[in-house]
C-alpha cells in the first residue's frame, strides 16, 4: 500500500516510518482512481511529530457530483441491489480478510494522521475487521415479513428493498472504526454509496477503496471522496439524486447537515456528540470504578464521542475519589504514539487543541479548581496534559458541553434522584456508566437515564451485535445490532390479490 513498506520488520522506530515518502491517494470514481478535476490536492501533517505523512487529490463539486452519477448508475443499473445476499456476503468477508491482511499499514497511517498510539490503532483495525464480517452475516439475513391472516384472497408481503445513493460522512476521532460501522451494513443492504471521511485522517478509508477493489466490489458501488466538508461533504448532504445520510460527527454540523438534506427528504442516520456520565456510587469496586474512570476520559486522548467526561461521584466518597483520580492521572503515560507503552497521544488537530484549552480556561473562569494538568505540554506536536476539573456546578459549561479531549469533570451528588437528575441534565444522550456492587441501585439508574448505552459497572466496551447510538441531540437512529442493515432499507407493501374480483365499485 505504500512505496516503502516497513510491515516485513518485526520492529520498527519512529525515525523508520518517518523516513517513508508520504502516502499518495487518489479519489475513487467509478471504479478508477483518479486526481481531482481542478488537480487540487490536500496534505497532512502527522499531529504528533508535525511531519507530512500524506498527499491527497482534493475532491472538489465536480468530482463529487461525478460520484454520485456513478453511485446512482450502480444502483439503478446494478448488479449489486439485485446480487443474491450470499454473493455480497461472500465480497464483505473478503474485504474483512483483505483488512486483517493489510492491519499493520492500516494502523500505521491511522495512527500518524489521527495521533493515536499504535496498539489501538491496530486493535480498532481488528475490531473494524469483525465489523465487516458481522455485516457478512446480515447481508444474508435481511428479510421482510409476510401476513397470511388477511382472508382467502389477499396475500401481504413486505419487502425490504435497499434504500438506494447513501452518503456516508465521518470524523476523524476514529476514522477506520466509524466507515466500518456504516459501510458495510449499507452495502450488506444492497445500497451504493458515497464516502467522505475527515479531510486531516482520510488515509485509512482510501486504503480501505483499495481492499473493496481487491475484494470484487463492482464499479461505482463504493466512491471514496476525499475533501472538505463544506465543499464535498455540503454535495453529498443535498443532491437530489442521494437517498440517504449518514453522518457521523460533531452536533452543530450534523444539525446542519439534517436541515440541508430536508429540502429532499433524504433519510438521516446522525451518530453525534456527548456528555456521558459515569455515576459513582459510594458502594462501588473502587478499584474498578477508578481504573474506568482514568480510562474513560484519557482513551484516544478524550477525543471519543463517548468519553466519559463527567464524573458523578457520591458526595461521600468524593473527595478520596477525586484525589484518588489525580494519583492515577499522573501514571497516564501521553508521548509519541508510535512508542510501545504509550497509552495517550497527540490531540488531532489545531483547531482541538484550542477549544479543548478554551474550555479549561472558562471552567477557571467560571470558578472550578483545574487540579491537574490543563496545558499543552511542552514538546514537538500537539500534546495536552491530562486534567482533572473539581468543585464544577450543573450550570458550568464544563459540565454540558463536549471538550473532546482529556478533561475530566468531576460533580458529586448525594441521593440516586440527584444522580439521574445531573447525568440527564445535559442536551446529549449518548452513553453513561453505573458503578454500584448493589444491582438494584445500578438497574434503577439504568433504567431512568436517558442515554442510548448505559454500562453497568464497566465503560466504553462495545459489540457488533450492540446497537449504537443517542437520544436527545447525540443522534438519531441507530448502528451495529442484528437491524442494522435495516437502516438502510425502505419497506415495500406487496398487496396480492388472489382469484377473482369480488367486491366491485361500480355496479356491473
Ligand atoms: P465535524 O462535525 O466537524 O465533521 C464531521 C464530518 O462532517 C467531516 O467529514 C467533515 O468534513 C464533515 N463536514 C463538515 N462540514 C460539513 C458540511 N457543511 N456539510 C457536510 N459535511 C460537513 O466533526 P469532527 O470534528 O470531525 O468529529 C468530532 C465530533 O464527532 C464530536 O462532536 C464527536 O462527539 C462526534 N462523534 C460522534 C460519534 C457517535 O457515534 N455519536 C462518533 C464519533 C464522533
Amino acid at each position: 500500500m505504500t512505496e516503502t513498506n516497513l510491515t516485513h520488520l518485526k520492529s520498527y522506530t519512529t525515525a523508520d516510518v518517518l523516513a517513508r515518502p508520504p502516502y499518495r491517494g487518489k479519489l475513487l470514481i467509478n471504479g478508477h482512481w483518479v486526481d481531482a478535476a481542478d488537480g487540487s490536492t490536500l496534505e497532512r501533517n502527522s499531529p504528533a511529530h508535525d511531519r507530512l505523512v500524506a498527499v491527497y487529490a482534493k475532491a472538489g463539486v465536480v468530482d463529487a457530483e461525478r460520484a454520485i452519477a456513478a453511485a446512482r448508475e450502480a444502483f439503478d443499473r446494478g448488479p449489486w441491489p439485485q446480487m443474491k445476499g450470499a454473493e455480497r456476503a461472500r465480497i464483505l468477508r473478503n474485504v474483512a480478510e483483505g483488512i486483517l491482511t493489510s492491519k499493520e499499514e492500516l494502523a500505521l497511517m491511522e495512527t500518524l494522521e489521527n495521533g493515536k498510539p499504535l496498539a489501538q490503532s491496530r486493535a480498532e483495525v481488528e475490531g473494524a475487521a469483525d465489523l465487516w464480517h458481522y455485516a457478512a452475516t446480515l447481508a444474508r439475513n435481511l428479510h421482510g415479513d409476510s401476513y397470511n391472516t388477511l382472508g382467502e384472497q389477499t396475500l401481504g408481503v413486505v419487502l425490504r428493498d435497499p434504500i438506494g445513493v447513501v452518503s456516508i460522512i465521518t470524523p476523524w476521532n476514529f476514522p477506520f472504526l466509524i466507515v466500518s460501522q456504516k459501510l458495510p451494513f449499507a452495502l450488506a443492504a444492497g445500497c451504493t454509496t458515497v464516502v467522505k471521511p475527515a479531510e486531516v485522517t482520510s488515509g485509512t478509508t482510501v486504503m480501505l477503496g483499495e481492499i473493496l477493489v481487491a475484494a470484487g466490489i463492482p464499479a461505482g458501488v463504493v466512491n471514496i471522496l476525499v475533501g472538505r466538508g463544506n465543499v464535498v461533504g455540503e454535495v453529498l448532504v443535498t443532491h437530489p439524486d442521494v437517498d440517504m445520510l449518514s453522518f457521523t460527527g460533531s452536533t452543530s454540523v450534523g444539525k446542519q447537515a439534517v436541515a440541508k438534506s430536508a429540502q429532499t427528504l433524504k433519510k438521516v442516520s446522525m451518530e453525534l456528540g456527548g456528555k456521558n456520565p459515569q455515576i459513582i456510587f459510594a458502594d462501588c469496586d473502587w478499584d474498578a470504578a477508578l481504573d474506568a474512570t482514568v480510562f474513560g476520559i484519557y482513551f484516544n486522548a478524550g477525543q471519543c464521542c463517548n468519553s466519559g467526561s463527567r464524573i458523578l461521584v457520591q458526595e461521600s466518597i468524593a473527595d478520596k475519589f477525586a484525589a484518588a483520580v489525580v494519583e492515577r492521572s499522573k501514571r497516564v503515560s501521553v508521548g509519541d504514539p508510535l512508542t510501545p507503552g504509550v497509552q495517550v497521544g497527540a490531540i488531532t488537530t489545531d483547531k482541538q487543541l484550542d477549544t479543548i484549552l478554551a474550555h479549561v480556561d472558562a471552567a477557571r473562569k467560571a470558578g472550578a479548581q483545574v487540579v491537574l494538568g490543563g496545558s499543552r505540554m511542552n514538546r514537538t506536536g500537539m500534546y495536552v496534559e491530562p486534567t482533572v476539573v473539581t468543585g464544577v456546578t450543573r450550570d458550568m459549561a464544563i459540565a454540558r458541553e463536549e471538550v473532546f479531549g482529556p478533561v475530566l469533570s468531576i460533580l458529586t451528588f448525594k441521593t440516586l434522584d440527584e444522580a439521574i437528575a445531573l447525568a440527564n441534565g445535559t442536551l446529549y444522550g449518548l452513553s453513561a456508566a453505573v458503578w454500584s456492587r448493589d444491582f438494584s441501585t445500578c438497574l434503577s439508574a439504568a433504567r431512568r437515564i436517558r442515554a442510548g448505552t448505559v454500562w453497568v459497572n464497566t465503560f466504553l466496551e462495545g459489540h457488533a451485535e450492540l446497537p449504537f447510538g443517542g437520544y436527545h441531540e447525540s443522534g438519531i437512529g441507530r448502528e451495529l445490532g442484528r437491524f442494522a442493515t435495516e437502516d438502510y432499507t425502505e419497506t415495500k407493501t406487496l398487496h396480492l390479490h388472489l382469484g377473482e374480483r369480488t367486491e366491485w365499485w361500480l355496479p356491473r
